[in-house]
């Protein structure tokens, strides 16, 4: 298949910063869009796939699943976008399409593997990993492209991409409305949009944080009320309280403490960290409280676009900071401090 090239960001190594490179974006095919990329934020996981966090990056990686920007052209059969739109790409840019995840509109749950917008194995050009917006263009199937309303702000509705519908689909999908009661752990990326979602659907919003500095923040986003993590106190005055928890921190940490503040038949959803617990669980509240645990991954192309719709009804987006290219490997070091409001988006023009 041919190709043509493009100036994109990404990185060599585990341990090497991200630079310029020229990476290849496929022509387009019948059902393809071809996206100048505005905007995109920066998440936490493009700081694992740089790093190699999870043991499964192919170098070089191009990391950037918050996708916004323009269409510049699109295949012949096409119908859902020409150019001029303004479109959005998140986390999914391809799946199988057949089996009954994906008819169930679960495209993140394929029963034959979903393809990520960056290290994936790219199903158009073979022996290649799929790279992210950390580029001038991305060329995406028209299924997994996104309308973004048109009263967002263009920078700002870029997060919504991964940490909103991160997120949102949990609380979707645990039914949270008005009068449910949330909480959320951890204020970054994922944690700000969490608090706004909630906020939408009606819910009373906690945050849980280590960070008493946050508090003034998470009131200003909408919480309800801040419970400092490491106050043994505090914790206790929520003891049996939330009907969902989303967890969205990034590293290995003890759930104990926050089964305890679960209402019976409550859920605590985990986002953020991927792998071994090593702090031993004790079920006993889970058995005498019917308490549950689970997990969830991204959202699906049909429910990404309902929340985009959704945040375009409230008027909701991202706190961001928006920082050039050239920033991006000091932005990392930031974000690994919690030292970001609450999300990076970077200007594309930067790239230019
Ligand atoms: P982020 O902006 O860095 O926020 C993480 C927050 O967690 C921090 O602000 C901090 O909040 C808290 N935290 C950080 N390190 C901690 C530690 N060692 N112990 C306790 N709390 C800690 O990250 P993000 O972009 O929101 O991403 C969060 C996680 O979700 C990442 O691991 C990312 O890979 C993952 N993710 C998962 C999905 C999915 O589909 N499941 C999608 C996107 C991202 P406080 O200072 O308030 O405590
Ligand atoms: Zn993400
Ligand atoms: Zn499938």
């Amino acid at each position: 298949m041919s190709t043509t090239q493009v100036k994109a960001y990404g990185t060599q190594a585990a341990d090497a910063d991200l630079k310029e490179i020229i990476i290849k974006r496929r022509e387009l095919t019948p059902k393809d869009v071809e996206i100048d990329i505005l905007y995109c934020g920066v998440c936490h996981s493009d700081l694992h796939t740089a790093r190699n966090d999870w043991q499964n990056t192919v170098y070089p990686a191009v990391p950037g699943h918050e996708i916004v920007g323009k269409v510049t052209n699109v295949g012949d059969s096409v119908t859902k976008y020409k150019v001029g739109d303004t479109v959005a790409v998140g986390c999914l840019v391809d799946s199988c399409r057949a089996c009954s995840s994906c008819k169930d509109d679960l495209e993140q749950y394929c029963e034959n593997g979903w393809t990520g917008t960056y290290n994936g194995p790219d199903k158009h050009l073979e022996g290649q990993q799929t790279y992210g917006g950390y580029s001038q263009k991305v060329v995406v199937d028209e299924h997994f492209v996104l309308k973004v309303p048109e009263n967002l702000d263009l920078a700002a509705v870029a997060p919504v991409l991964c940490a909103g519908i991160t997120t949102w689909s949990p609380l979707r999908h645990w039914n949270v409305k008005e009068g449910s009661k949330v909480a959320v752990v951890g204020l970054g990326g994922l944690g700000h949009m969490a608090i706004k979602l909630a906020k939408g659907l009606g819910a009373e919003v906690f945050l849980f944080s280590r960070s008493p500095e946050k508090k003034q923040d998470a009131k200003e986003l909408g919480c309800d009320a801040v419970i400092i993590s490491t106050d043994e106190n505090q914790m206790e005055a929520v003891a049996g309280k939330f009907d969902v928890i989303i967890d969205t921190v990034p590293y290995e940490h003890d759930l104990n403490p926050y089964i305890a503040t679960l209402h019976h038949s409550g859920t605590l959803v985990l986002v953020g960290f991927l792998g071994p617990l090593e702090s031993i669980l004790n079920t006993a509240p889970m058995v005498m409280g019917r308490k549950a645990i689970s997990g969830s991954l991204i959202g699906g192309i049909a429910e990404t676009q309902e929340l985009l719709d959704f945040c375009g009804e409230k008027n909701i987006v991202s706190d961001i900071e928006m920082i050039d290219i050239q920033n991006i490997n000091e932005a990392y070091e930031r974000m690994l401090k919690s030292d970001v409001k609450y999300r990076f988006v970077i200007d594309m023009k930067s790239l230019n």
